[in-house]
């Protein structure tokens, strides 16, 4: 896949991209204030939705094509860059015309590999850049997907934004993070810019800025953040749109990290610790292979006194001490828990396998 890094594409670039604006473009004057409320903000380019996917028919669903001569009425005085969202082909070509350079698929339509083809159709050949939020399911090859459709139409200013899944259940946030589908996609497509949407993640103002930190602190390479002059008078996503004032605390407040070390000393130190847990990952998995070979040895007198895998005392017993062991060791439950059902899997896996040797013997 070929991918252009940021710094290639985006005037000025510095670490982390900001794309911020409001959800919907609403007015000019709406448009126009908060623009102006950016002034000495480092936002590369000013987001707007102009035709808005809504859960429900009724909800303001932006306003076409006509935003789109505001935003070029408002961007004559204040000169910007503008990014939205586009879900068809008529978008795109609507989009074009009036010389928008980032476009980006929104998480319910990533969802649909027929429209995400569409859309790349329309975009093939344009020198325009596309990010491609993540489908609101936590699908990851349905995400990378959708970013190879646009790689295959030739687009190589290419972005993936993290926005978060839906979740039945009421969580802290609007959409459960998942971090580690993100952080997948970016250990399979390293090269490829990954932004964090903190706004459609938390769905509150006030949670936005624990977010975008945590964003930073994966290394993430930009945030999109909504922004409106007036969030409480906001046509779409009120709750969680902040005003450029408040943008700018959470932009101060923001610690950056860098990718790697540069210091020698810390880089030698970094280097030994890491010999160190090689070592230990050696000892850990020695360690489950022995664990492994008796479990085997088991799985044979079993075999042999015809009696079950699946002793469920044995297991209650194992799923009620090792957490408490690992607890006094610092080790969280949850996770001790989590590795111990993996382990049981594993070991009635082993156990099965010897348990169908010998039915293929006495066949
Ligand atoms: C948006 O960016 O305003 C939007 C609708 O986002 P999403 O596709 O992530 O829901
Ligand atoms: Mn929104």
């Amino acid at each position: 896949m070929h991918i252009e890094p940021l710094q290639k594409w985006v005037e000025g670039y510095k670490k982390p991209l900001l794309i911020a604006g409001p959800c919907s473009v609403e007015s000019v004057n709406q448009f126009t204030d908060t623009v102006t409320g950016f002034a000495g903000l480092p936002v590369d380019f000013v987001r707007g939705g102009i035709w808005k996917p809504r859960t429900r028919p009724g909800s303001f669903e932006g306003h076409g094509a006509s935003g789109l001569d505001w935003v070029d009425q408002v961007g004559e005085e204040h000169p910007l860059e503008f990014a939205t969202e586009v879900a068809t082909a008529e978008h795109v070509r609507e989009a074009l015309a009036h010389g928008v350079k980032l476009m980006w698929i929104g998480a319910r339509t990533t969802v649909n590999p027929f429209n995400v083809q569409q859309i790349a159709d329309a975009v093939k050949g344009r020198d325009v850049a596309v990010f491609i939020k993540n489908p609101i399911n936590p699908d990851l090859a349905l995400w990378k997907g959708a970013i190879e459709r646009f790689s295959k139409a030739g687009i190589t200013k290419l972005g993936a934004i993290h926005r978060g899944f839906h979740s039945f259940q009421t969580t802290k946030y609007r959409n459960v993070p998942f971090w580690q589908i993100p952080l997948e996609l970016k250990s399979e497509l390293p090269e490829l810019p990954l932004i964090c949407d903190p706004s459609h993640i938390a769905g509150d103002s006030e949670l936005i800025q624990e977010v975008a930190q945590r964003a930073l602190d994966l290394d993430y390479d930009g945030l999109m953040i909504e922004s409106h002059c007036a969030p409480e008078k906001a046509l779409s996503d009120a709750k969680q749109q902040v005003t450029p004032e408040h943008l700018k605390e959470i932009l101060n407040a923001l610690q950056l990290r860098s990718s790697s070390f540069s210091n020698e000393q810390i880089k030698d130190e970094l280097s030994s610790i890491r010999q160190q847990i090689d070592q230990v990952d050696r000892e850990i998995l020695e360690a489950i292979a022995t664990r492994m070979n008796l479990v085997s040895r088991i799985g044979d007198y079993k075999k042999e006194n015809n009696v079950a895998i699946f002793q469920i005392s044995r297991w209650k017993e194992i799923f009620k001490s090792r957490p408490k062991w690992g607890e006094a060791m610092n080790l969280d439950p949850e996770f001790t828990m989590e590795l111990y059902r993996q382990i049981h899997q594993q070991s009635v896996k082993a156990q099965t396998s010897i348990f169908n040797q010998e039915d293929e013997e006495i066949l």
